[in-house]
Order: C-alpha cells, then sequence, then structure tokens
C-alpha cells in the first residue's frame, strides 16, 4: 500500500523501518503481542533490499540430513567470527534459528526435500556439516520474501506503507517517539508518531563500486541510529564474497550464484595459469570441494591477481567443466538454461569470478533484547552487529534477520503498549520536517556523481586490503564529499526527484563510511573482514569491540568488551 492521499501524519503503536525478513518478522511478532503495527520501506514492501536478492541457503541446525545441535552450529559461528562474535547474540541466532526455520516451512516456503521426505541440508564453508537449507532453484531470498509478505498481507494489525523513506528519527524525554520521512511518489513530507520504533534497514555495502547490494543498502538505519545517539560497533568489518561473477557478461542473474554452485557441485578454483592456488593460503584442501571461509578466500584471491597470476578481467577461474552435463542439469535445471541465454556453457568453459561487497558484519550495538542504547529502539537483521563477529558464515543472516526480528518486534511491542511508551510532541520534528521540505536554489553539487566518487573511494582504499596511507587519504575525500554536498537537498520536493533523493543517500553513505575508514584506521591488525596490510595478521590485543558514537564534534571511537561466552540464560 502507498501512503493514503494527503495524509502528513501517522500514528501508530510500533513503527517498523524496513521490510526485509527482519523487518516482516519484527512486524509479525509486534502484532502478535497485540500492537498496531506500521511496516514503512523506502520501496515495495517485502519486495526489496537483501532478503529477496538472496539466492542460496539458510544455516540451521535442524539435524534433517545428519544429527545436529545448536551448540555445533553455535561453535562454528564463533569459530569463524575470528574471536569477536557477541556470544549472546550468537547464541539466540544458532538457538532459536531451528523453531524460526520450521515456523516458515509450516507457512509453505518450499524447502528443498528428499525422496524421503526430509529437508535437504547441504554443506557450506565453516559448518562442521551439512546445515544448510534452501529452496531450489537458487530461489531461497524469493521464497522467504514471499512466504512472509503473505503473513504480512494478510494480517490486518500491521500496515504498509511502501515508497515512504526515513530520513530521521525523533526523540522526547530522551526515547523515540517517532521519526520523519518523506514520500517517494510525491516528495510530501510525513511525521509518525510511534511508542516503539524497530530498524530493520539492512546492510552498507552499496558504498562500494562492485557490489552484490540493491540501491536501497546504503546504510540509512545506521546514520540514523548515529543521529539518534545510538552506537555502532565493529563498523569496520565487511564481507567481501570471494567469487562474485566477474565475466563473461551475465545479465538477470545474481552475481554471487556461484555459490550454492560450489556447494552443490564443488567445482574448482584455479589462478590465471589454470593452477589451483587455494592450498598456498589456507591449510583447508580444497580439492573440488568447497571448504576455506570467504575472508580467506577473498585474500588469496587478490593476492594471486596482485602477483600477477589473475584472470584477464582481474579474478580467478572457477570450473566446472569436469561435471558432467547430466549433473549440473540435476543440480541446477533450469539455471543451465538461464546461462546458455547469457552465452555460457559449463561444460565447455570456465567462469571469471572476484570478491564482490556483500554484508557488513558491523552496525548497531543492541544487547539480548535487541534494543539500542537510546530508549525504546530496537535494531534487527543484518543492521545489527556482533553475532558474526570479525566473519560471517554462510547461511547465517537470513537465520539472524528472522530471529532477530522476531526479538525486537516482540520487545518493541511490549514496550509501547506499557507505561514506559513515549509522547508524540509535534515540535520535537520540527527541524527533520524543515530539511525533508528545504527549498535550495541552483547548485554545481551533484549527489549521483558524489556517490559514485565515494563508491570509487571505499573500493579502492577501503576494500579487502587496507594501509594507513590508504585511509588516510579515503578519510580526506570522504571529508571534502561532505563539505561539497552542504547541508540541505538540493531543489524541492517533487514527485520522484532523484537528485533529491541522492542528496539523503549521500548523507547515509558518507556518514558510514566515515564509521568505517576511521575505525579501520584505528585497527591495527588484521583480523576477517579486516585486513591491514602494514598490520598483517591477528593480535591478541585487539580482541574488543570498537564502537563508534556521534558527539558535538563528530564521530567518537570507543572500546568495549567481548562477550566471548554466552552470559545470559536465554528462555
Ligand atoms: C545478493 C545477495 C545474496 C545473499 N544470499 C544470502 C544467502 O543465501 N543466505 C544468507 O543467509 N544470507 C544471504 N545474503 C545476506 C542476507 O540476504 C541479508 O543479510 C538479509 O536478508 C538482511 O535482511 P534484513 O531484513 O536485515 O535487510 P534487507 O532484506 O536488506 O531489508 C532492508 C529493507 O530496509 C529498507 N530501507 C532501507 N533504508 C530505509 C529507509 N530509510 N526508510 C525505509 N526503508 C528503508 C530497504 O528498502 C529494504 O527493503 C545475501 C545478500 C545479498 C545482497
Amino acid at each position: 500500500m502507498s501512503l493514503p492521499k494527503a495524509a502528513t501524519h501517522l500514528a501508530t503503536d510500533v513503527l517498523v523501518i524496513g521490510s526485509g525478513a527482519a523487518g516482516m518478522a519484527a512486524a509479525l511478532a509486534a502484532s502478535r503481542e497485540g500492537a498496531r503495527v506500521l511496516l514503512a520501506d523506502r520501496s515495495l514492501i517485502g519486495r526489496s533490499g537483501a532478503t529477496i536478492m538472496a539466492q542460496m541457503t539458510v544455516a540451521v541446525a535442524l539435524g534433517e540430513e545428519t544429527p545436529d545441535d545448536w551448540e555445533a552450529h553455535f561453535a562454528d559461528t564463533m569459530k569463524a567470527g575470528r574471536g569477536l562474535c557477541d556470544a549472546n547474540l550468537a547464541r539466540l541466532v544458532c538457538e532459536r534459528g531451528p523453531a524460526a526455520i520450521r515456523q516458515l516451512d509450516a507457512w509453505n516456503v518450499g524447502w528443498a526435500r528428499g525422496a524421503d521426505g526430509h529437508l535437504r541440508q547441504t554443506q557450506a564453508p565453516g559448518h562442521d556439516r551439512p546445515r544448510c537449507v534452501y529452496v531450489d532453484f537458487l530461489s531461497t531470498g524469493p521464497a522467504v520474501a514471499k512466504t512472509l509478505r503473505a503473513q504480512v498481507l494478510k494480517n490486518s494489525q500491521i500496515v504498509r506503507v511502501g515508497d515512504l523513506c526515513i530520513t530521521d528519527l525523533i526523540q522526547t524525554d530522551g526515547a523515540v517517539s517517532g521519526a520523519v520521512a518523506f514520500s517517494m511518489a510525491d516528495g510530501r513530507a510525513v511525521s509518525i508518531a510511534a511508542a516503539a520504533i524497530v530498524l530493520a534497514t539492512g546492510g552498507v555495502t552499496r558504498i562500494y563500486r562492485r557490489n552484490s547490494a540493491s540501491a536501497n543498502m546504503g546504510g540509512d538505519g545506521h546514520a540514523l541510529a548515529l543521529r539518534a545517539g545510538v552506537e555502532l560497533m565493529d563498523m569496520e568489518f565487511v564481507q567481501f564474497f570471494p567469487i562474485g561473477h566477474l565475466a563473461p557478461r551475465l545479465v538477470g542473474m545474481d552475481p554471487i550464484m556461484w555459490d550454492p554452485f560450489r556447494y552443490k557441485l564443488g567445482g574448482q578454483l584455479l589462478n590465471g595459469e589454470m593452477k589451483e592456488f587455494m592450498s598456498h593460503y589456507d591449510d583447508a584442501q580444497e580439492n573440488g570441494r568447497y571448504v576455506v571461509t570467504r575472508d580467506k578466500a577473498t585474500y588469496a584471491i587478490l593476492k594471486e591477481v596482485e602477483a600477477g597470476r589473475g584472470t584477464p578481467a582481474g579474478g580467478a577461474y572457477l570450473s566446472f567443466q569436469h561435471i558432467p552435463e547430466e549433473k549440473l542439469r540435476e543440480a541446477f535445471g533450469p539455471v543451465i538454461d538461464r546461462l546458455a541465454d547469457n552465452g555460457i556453457d559449463l561444460t565447455k568453459m570456465p567462469v571469471e569470478v572476484a570478491p564482490i561487497a556483500h554484508y557488513h558484519m558491523g552496525g548497531v550495538r543492541v544487547d539480548e533484547a535487541l534494543e539500542t542504547r537510546v530508549g525504546n529502539l530496537f535494531a534487527a537483521g543484518e543492521l545489527v552487529a556482533g553475532a558474526n563477529g570479525a566473519n560471517r558464515l554462510s547461511g547465517n543472516a537470513i537465520t539472524e534477520a528472522l530471529v532477530f526480528g522476531e526479538i525486537a518486534g516482540q520487545g518493541a511491542a511490549q514496550r509501547a503498549l506499557s507505561e514506559a511508551r513515549t509522547v508524540w510532541h509535534p515540535a520535537a520534528a520540527s527541524a527533520a520536517l524543515e530539511l525533508v521540505e528545504a527549498v535550495s536554489g541552483e547548485t554545481d553539487f551533484n549527489a549521483t556523481h558524489a556517490i559514485a566518487d565515494l563508491q570509487d573511494v571505499m573500493a579502492d582504499l577501503v576494500g579487502p586490503f587496507r594501509t594507513r596511507q590508504g585511509l588516510e587519504v579515503a578519510l580526506e575525500k570522504v571529508a571534502e564529499l561532505k563539505d561539497a554536498s552542504g547541508d540541505q537537498p538540493p531543489g524541492h520536493s517533487k514527485p520522484y526527484n532523484s537528485a533529491r533523493l541522492d542528496w539523503f543517500d549521500l548523507r547515509s553513505m558518507l556518514s558510514v563510511a566515515e564509521a568505517i575508514i576511521r575505525t579501520a584506521l584505528s585497527r591495527e591488525e588484521s583480523r576477517g573482514g579486516h585486513q591491514r596490510e602494514d598490520f598483517p595478521g591477528m593480535d591478541e590485543r585487539w580482541a574488543f569491540h570498537q564502537t563508534v558514537a556521534l558527539g558535538h564534534d563528530g564521530l567518537i571511537l570507543g572500546r568495549a568488551p567481548v562477550h566471548a561466552e554466552a552470559l545470559v540464560e536465554i528462555v
């Protein structure tokens, strides 16, 4: 549903911002508690962000193929997180994941099943056994999104408003009381009174030139949270997906679709000289299997390219030529035809792959109730830091979105219906409304170009390999872009004014970029998704989280201890 005609003010118990898996799970959980929910998204409800793009697998200890339990999943998650997982949050994901996945099964998501009726579970790198469920063929995310959407659609407690871009959170007496937004359709400014809020705006990878993201993944939620006084954490840890499609040209397919191919069929990763190389960088011997974790595989591929052993387009070869066509068809049916439409015959040629910005381990700092340090403000999904430490295991993100969404939605509803609910005061929203309604004269500044410049800076200087010198240059460039962008959006509100939207997007992206660069500069070691060429290897003196908050004069960095053991008994 789009915004009711002429509405400029809405009111609800719980406002959920973002309608991916986390937002929809939060909305459903909040409504189960009896709250009125407003589910807002800057794009189509339940059809935007990362969830619907995910084509691969969901990690969960169901034990359908091999005996399994959540503790084994938890142990793998903690190990992959390179010492920085918050054990309480990781435990929530692993312990509550099975119930979330069974719930989707009961709602007919269509998890792939074997002839014996058991769910199929495949083994992904970093997991000690087959643990990942999926929906054939490459339909996991679309099926999850559709299933949640169907539940949201038939729930009369949930009001859905698409095309509504939230630009600021509003507070009363130190707790959130609502938000300000603009309608993408006509530029109209809108205020929303809400007694509690769940931020579920997803990740940040749009700030990189080569990314697997959609246009609405530029870190709006991180910037909203920062401006509201929330701490961000682990911002330096960006996950690069090692085998993003590079060449030949591939139209209409997910650039990270080679992952499920590797789960099911193994495949061979080769350098430009057609030689296996992963064993030079990791103890795990691939031998046609898929076992090396994402951070190590990214490192290995980029090092081969740097040493002059890359492929023509600058990556590695991924080959399935040794696998008979019947097996390829059995595993991927119609996908083989879609590849043929792109001129790719896997029986005759390898494809070229290279790392691509894919997921962000850092984000909003929350407690075990998924609440931030600002009253009545909860967060869920990829936006939240902690569960994955410095490196995420494949398949953990959708489980995380579902589990955290449920907990945050429930907590927000209970708060909204309690005595602790905050009251909306229109005056508190006036500055944020003025910004959305601001009318500016002609300017030479082009936010669209500035976004492209920022993406280049992040890719070239703040990518998988970082140095002090590069990070310092990146910080200067971000400061220049910030100065140039000014403090008001260009022009005036009009329908689908993309120049104005780009300005608001740039505002978020610059905040996120600065937080990533500053924490990357400060962390003088290499760990998981943060690799410093000038400080190779992990250094135990850095076994803590870095936090970022917004002070009067800009970002303030802090440190927080790691909860390496789950301290709370979760009920
Ligand atoms: C191509 C791709 C493939 C992936 N494959 C897998 C996989 O196989 N398995 C796995 O576990 N994980 C996978 N991931 C990661 C996983 O999909 C995400 O981490 C997860 O879906 C995030 O869910 P979310 O609900 O937190 O955010 P999202 O699904 O990204 O939803 C965020 C929503 O917030 C909205 N929003 C943002 N800003 C605003 C604003 N200012 N106002 C209003 N709305 C806003 C967006 O429009 C969007 O709809 C993949 C990611 C990508 C990009």
